[in-house]
Protein backbone atom coordinates (compact mmCIF):
# COMPACT_ATOMS: atom_id res chain seq x y z
CA UNK A 1 0.00 0.00 0.00
CA UNK A 2 1.41 3.44 -1.08
CA UNK A 3 1.90 6.16 1.82
CA UNK A 4 -1.37 8.72 1.59
CA UNK A 5 -0.60 12.04 1.57
CA UNK A 6 -2.05 12.82 4.59
CA UNK A 7 0.19 9.99 5.85
CA UNK A 8 2.97 11.51 4.65
CA UNK A 9 2.17 15.44 5.57
CA UNK A 10 1.49 13.86 9.19
CA UNK A 11 4.85 12.30 9.41
CA UNK A 12 6.47 14.91 7.66
CA UNK A 13 5.28 17.67 10.41
CA UNK A 14 6.66 14.99 12.92
CA UNK A 15 9.80 15.54 11.14
CA UNK A 16 9.65 11.71 10.68
CA UNK A 17 11.33 10.41 7.66
CA UNK A 18 9.04 9.23 4.76
CA UNK A 19 10.49 7.10 1.73
CA UNK A 20 9.88 9.30 -1.07
CA UNK A 21 6.83 8.31 -3.34
CA UNK A 22 8.65 7.59 -6.27
CA UNK A 23 11.94 5.64 -4.41
CA UNK A 24 12.77 2.92 -6.36
CA UNK A 25 12.88 -0.03 -3.88
CA UNK A 26 10.88 2.03 -1.48
CA UNK A 27 9.60 -0.17 1.56
CA UNK A 28 5.84 -0.60 1.09
CA UNK A 29 3.24 1.02 3.58
CA UNK A 30 1.86 -0.73 6.40
CA UNK A 31 -0.56 -3.59 5.94
CA UNK A 32 -3.22 -1.86 7.49
CA UNK A 33 -4.14 1.77 7.96
CA UNK A 34 -3.30 2.52 12.06
CA UNK A 35 -4.43 -1.24 12.90
CA UNK A 36 -2.63 -4.11 14.56
CA UNK A 37 -1.80 -6.85 11.86
CA UNK A 38 -3.93 -10.23 11.63
CA UNK A 39 -3.17 -13.47 11.14
CA UNK A 40 0.43 -13.04 9.46
CA UNK A 41 1.25 -13.87 5.96
CA UNK A 42 2.90 -16.91 5.04
CA UNK A 43 6.52 -16.81 4.28
CA UNK A 44 6.36 -15.87 1.16
CA UNK A 45 3.89 -13.59 1.22
CA UNK A 46 5.76 -11.80 3.59
CA UNK A 47 6.64 -8.23 2.77
CA UNK A 48 10.61 -7.35 2.17
CA UNK A 49 11.60 -5.68 5.06
CA UNK A 50 15.02 -3.47 5.41
CA UNK A 51 17.67 -4.39 7.72
CA UNK A 52 17.95 -2.21 10.18
CA UNK A 53 20.33 0.98 9.60
CA UNK A 54 23.24 2.07 11.34
CA UNK A 55 22.08 5.32 11.03
CA UNK A 56 18.73 6.62 11.50
CA UNK A 57 17.25 9.27 8.84
CA UNK A 58 15.34 11.39 11.89
CA UNK A 59 15.92 15.61 11.99
CA UNK A 60 18.04 15.53 15.32
CA UNK A 61 16.70 19.11 16.17
CA UNK A 62 13.27 17.61 15.63
CA UNK A 63 13.51 14.25 17.34
CA UNK A 64 12.37 15.45 20.77
CA UNK A 65 8.92 17.28 19.90
CA UNK A 66 8.99 14.13 17.01
CA UNK A 67 8.44 11.44 19.45
CA UNK A 68 7.03 12.73 22.68
CA UNK A 69 4.14 13.47 20.18
CA UNK A 70 4.81 9.98 18.15
CA UNK A 71 3.97 8.00 21.46
CA UNK A 72 0.85 9.51 22.12
CA UNK A 73 0.14 9.01 18.28
CA UNK A 74 -0.82 4.80 18.11
CA UNK A 75 -1.90 5.30 14.83
CA UNK A 76 1.61 7.36 13.68
CA UNK A 77 3.96 4.47 15.14
CA UNK A 78 2.29 1.86 13.46
CA UNK A 79 2.69 3.81 10.03
CA UNK A 80 6.76 3.02 10.73
CA UNK A 81 8.99 0.48 9.10
CA UNK A 82 12.28 -0.04 10.90
CA UNK A 83 14.54 2.91 10.48
CA UNK A 84 12.25 5.61 11.36
CA UNK A 85 10.98 3.62 14.06
CA UNK A 86 14.32 2.37 15.23
CA UNK A 87 14.51 6.21 15.23
CA UNK A 88 11.82 7.02 16.71
CA UNK A 89 12.40 4.94 19.53
CA UNK A 90 16.14 6.43 20.00
CA UNK A 91 14.32 9.83 20.25
CA UNK A 92 11.41 8.78 22.58
CA UNK A 93 11.05 11.51 25.38
CA UNK A 94 7.41 10.13 26.09
CA UNK A 95 7.71 9.45 29.73
CA UNK A 96 10.25 10.02 32.60
CA UNK A 97 12.41 7.03 31.98
CA UNK A 98 14.20 9.32 29.06
CA UNK A 99 16.11 11.26 32.20
CA UNK A 100 17.87 8.28 33.21
CA UNK A 101 18.04 6.05 30.32
CA UNK A 102 22.18 5.68 28.99
CA UNK A 103 20.22 4.74 25.74
CA UNK A 104 17.27 2.92 24.55
CA UNK A 105 16.94 -0.68 23.71
CA UNK A 106 15.44 -1.28 20.63
CA UNK A 107 15.27 -4.99 19.94
CA UNK A 108 17.53 -7.46 18.39
CA UNK A 109 17.58 -10.45 15.55
CA UNK A 110 16.19 -11.04 12.27
CA UNK A 111 13.91 -8.79 10.91
CA UNK A 112 11.74 -11.39 9.71
CA UNK A 113 12.06 -13.99 12.77
CA UNK A 114 9.82 -16.83 12.71
CA UNK A 115 9.97 -16.61 16.50
CA UNK A 116 9.63 -13.28 18.78
CA UNK A 117 10.52 -12.81 22.18
CA UNK A 118 9.38 -10.53 24.50
CA UNK A 119 10.83 -9.50 27.84
CA UNK A 120 10.03 -6.55 30.34
CA UNK A 121 12.97 -3.97 30.27
CA UNK A 122 16.31 -3.33 29.85
CA UNK A 123 19.02 -4.46 32.82
CA UNK A 124 21.79 -2.46 33.34
CA UNK A 125 23.83 -3.87 31.27
CA UNK A 126 21.23 -3.44 28.69
CA UNK A 127 21.18 -0.24 29.33
CA UNK A 128 25.16 -0.19 28.44
CA UNK A 129 25.08 -1.84 25.68
CA UNK A 130 21.68 -1.00 23.52
CA UNK A 131 20.52 -4.46 23.42
CA UNK A 132 18.14 -6.54 25.11
CA UNK A 133 19.26 -9.46 27.39
CA UNK A 134 22.82 -9.64 27.21
CA UNK A 135 22.85 -9.89 31.36
CA UNK A 136 22.98 -13.16 32.98
CA UNK A 137 19.33 -13.15 32.39
CA UNK A 138 20.07 -13.27 28.65
CA UNK A 139 23.04 -15.37 28.62
CA UNK A 140 20.15 -18.27 30.05
CA UNK A 141 17.87 -17.17 27.45
CA UNK A 142 20.43 -17.29 24.36
CA UNK A 143 21.22 -21.29 25.97
CA UNK A 144 17.29 -22.07 25.99
CA UNK A 145 17.33 -20.73 22.64
CA UNK A 146 19.84 -22.43 21.33
CA UNK A 147 19.10 -25.75 22.85
CA UNK A 148 15.87 -25.05 19.94
CA UNK A 149 18.61 -24.40 17.29
CA UNK A 150 17.46 -20.92 17.29
CA UNK A 151 19.29 -17.40 17.77
CA UNK A 152 19.50 -14.06 17.67
CA UNK A 153 21.41 -13.41 14.49
CA UNK A 154 20.03 -11.00 12.27
CA UNK A 155 20.44 -13.00 8.65
CA UNK A 156 20.26 -16.59 8.21
CA UNK A 157 17.08 -18.89 7.63
CA UNK A 158 14.22 -16.72 9.85
CA UNK A 159 12.78 -20.71 10.88
CA UNK A 160 16.05 -20.41 12.93
CA UNK A 161 16.20 -17.28 14.27
CA UNK A 162 14.52 -15.01 17.35
CA UNK A 163 13.68 -11.27 17.48
CA UNK A 164 13.88 -9.81 21.39
CA UNK A 165 12.41 -7.15 22.36
CA UNK A 166 10.66 -5.80 25.29
CA UNK A 167 7.86 -3.74 26.63
CA UNK A 168 9.60 -1.06 27.77
CA UNK A 169 12.87 0.19 25.99
CA UNK A 170 14.42 2.11 28.61
CA UNK A 171 15.65 0.84 31.88
CA UNK A 172 13.74 1.90 34.92
CA UNK A 173 16.22 3.37 37.61
CA UNK A 174 17.07 0.47 39.71
CA UNK A 175 15.93 -2.30 37.92
CA UNK A 176 12.15 -1.39 39.90
CA UNK A 177 9.13 -2.54 37.90
CA UNK A 178 7.85 -0.67 34.58
CA UNK A 179 4.76 1.97 35.66
CA UNK A 180 1.74 1.51 34.18
CA UNK A 181 1.73 4.75 32.66
CA UNK A 182 5.26 4.12 31.35
CA UNK A 183 4.37 0.84 29.41
CA UNK A 184 0.86 2.08 28.10
CA UNK A 185 3.55 4.70 26.49
CA UNK A 186 5.90 2.77 24.96
CA UNK A 187 3.79 0.07 24.02
CA UNK A 188 3.22 1.42 20.32
CA UNK A 189 6.91 0.77 19.75
CA UNK A 190 6.65 -3.23 20.27
CA UNK A 191 3.14 -3.71 18.76
CA UNK A 192 4.69 -2.04 15.54
CA UNK A 193 7.67 -4.45 16.38
CA UNK A 194 5.49 -7.20 16.27
CA UNK A 195 3.82 -6.24 13.10
CA UNK A 196 7.09 -5.68 11.25
CA UNK A 197 8.11 -9.28 12.21
CA UNK A 198 5.12 -11.36 11.70
CA UNK A 199 6.14 -14.27 13.96
CA UNK A 200 5.27 -17.70 13.56
CA UNK A 201 5.43 -17.65 17.27
CA UNK A 202 5.68 -15.31 20.40
CA UNK A 203 7.03 -16.12 23.66
CA UNK A 204 5.70 -13.68 26.50
CA UNK A 205 8.53 -14.26 29.33
CA UNK A 206 7.46 -12.85 32.76
CA UNK A 207 4.56 -10.88 33.89
CA UNK A 208 4.78 -7.70 32.07
CA UNK A 209 5.24 -9.39 28.75
CA UNK A 210 1.91 -11.20 29.88
CA UNK A 211 0.38 -7.88 30.85
CA UNK A 212 1.25 -5.66 27.74
CA UNK A 213 0.33 -8.58 25.27
CA UNK A 214 -2.54 -10.72 26.83
CA UNK A 215 -4.02 -7.65 28.99
CA UNK A 216 -3.85 -10.44 31.91
CA UNK A 217 -2.64 -10.25 35.38
CA UNK A 218 -3.12 -13.38 36.03
CA UNK A 219 -0.16 -15.58 37.73
CA UNK A 220 2.30 -16.87 34.78
CA UNK A 221 2.04 -20.35 36.71
CA UNK A 222 -1.79 -20.12 35.36
CA UNK A 223 -1.13 -18.78 31.76
CA UNK A 224 1.46 -21.53 31.11
CA UNK A 225 1.16 -24.67 29.40
CA UNK A 226 -1.71 -23.44 26.29
CA UNK A 227 -1.75 -21.86 23.34
CA UNK A 228 -2.89 -18.09 23.90
CA UNK A 229 -3.32 -15.38 20.60
CA UNK A 230 -2.28 -11.66 19.99
CA UNK A 231 -3.31 -10.11 17.34
CA UNK A 232 -4.13 -13.67 15.68
CA UNK A 233 0.01 -15.12 16.31
CA UNK A 234 0.23 -18.09 18.36
CA UNK A 235 1.68 -16.64 21.85
CA UNK A 236 3.09 -18.95 24.27
CA UNK A 237 3.73 -17.52 27.97
CA UNK A 238 6.89 -18.53 29.89
CA UNK A 239 8.56 -17.64 33.03
CA UNK A 240 10.89 -15.22 32.76
CA UNK A 241 14.68 -16.18 32.54
CA UNK A 242 15.75 -13.59 35.69
CA UNK A 243 12.92 -15.53 37.42
CA UNK A 244 14.10 -18.63 36.40
CA UNK A 245 18.29 -18.11 37.79
CA UNK A 246 16.59 -17.53 41.02
CA UNK A 247 14.04 -20.49 40.94
CA UNK A 248 15.78 -23.31 39.02
CA UNK A 249 13.34 -26.65 39.83
CA UNK A 250 10.89 -24.03 37.09
CA UNK A 251 13.80 -24.46 34.49
CA UNK A 252 11.91 -27.65 33.38
CA UNK A 253 8.57 -26.55 33.05
CA UNK A 254 10.03 -23.50 31.21
CA UNK A 255 11.38 -26.02 28.86
CA UNK A 256 7.91 -27.48 28.27
CA UNK A 257 6.96 -24.04 27.41
CA UNK A 258 9.63 -23.64 25.04
CA UNK A 259 8.87 -27.19 23.18
CA UNK A 260 5.23 -26.21 23.11
CA UNK A 261 5.98 -22.98 21.21
CA UNK A 262 8.39 -25.19 19.05
CA UNK A 263 5.50 -27.07 18.18
CA UNK A 264 3.41 -24.48 17.16
CA UNK A 265 6.15 -22.95 14.94
CA UNK A 266 7.03 -26.31 13.21
CA UNK A 267 3.16 -26.65 12.62
CA UNK A 268 2.85 -23.04 11.26
CA UNK A 269 6.08 -23.59 9.33
CA UNK A 270 4.19 -26.97 7.81
CA UNK A 271 1.23 -25.24 6.90
CA UNK A 272 3.23 -22.84 4.74
CA UNK A 273 5.03 -25.16 2.94
N1 LIG B 1 15.29 -8.57 31.42
C1 LIG B 1 14.44 -8.24 30.44
O1 LIG B 1 13.23 -8.46 30.55
N2 LIG B 1 14.93 -7.67 29.35
C2 LIG B 1 16.20 -7.43 29.17
O2 LIG B 1 16.56 -6.92 28.11
C3 LIG B 1 17.10 -7.79 30.20
C4 LIG B 1 16.61 -8.35 31.33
Amino acid sequence: MAWTERQRAMLARMGVWAPPRSAPGAPPGPAGAGGAAGEPAEADARRPLEAAPAQAPVAAAAATAVTASMAADRSAVAMLEWPALRAAVAACRACGLCESRTQTVFGVGHPEADWMIVGEAPGEQEDRKGEPFVGPAGQLLDAMLRALGLSRADSGPPAERAYIANTLKCRPPRNRNPAPEEMEKCEPFLVRQIELVQPRIILAMGRFAVQALLRSTDAIGKLRGRVHRYQGVPLVVTYHPAYLLRNLPDKAKAWEDLCLAASVAERRQGSAA
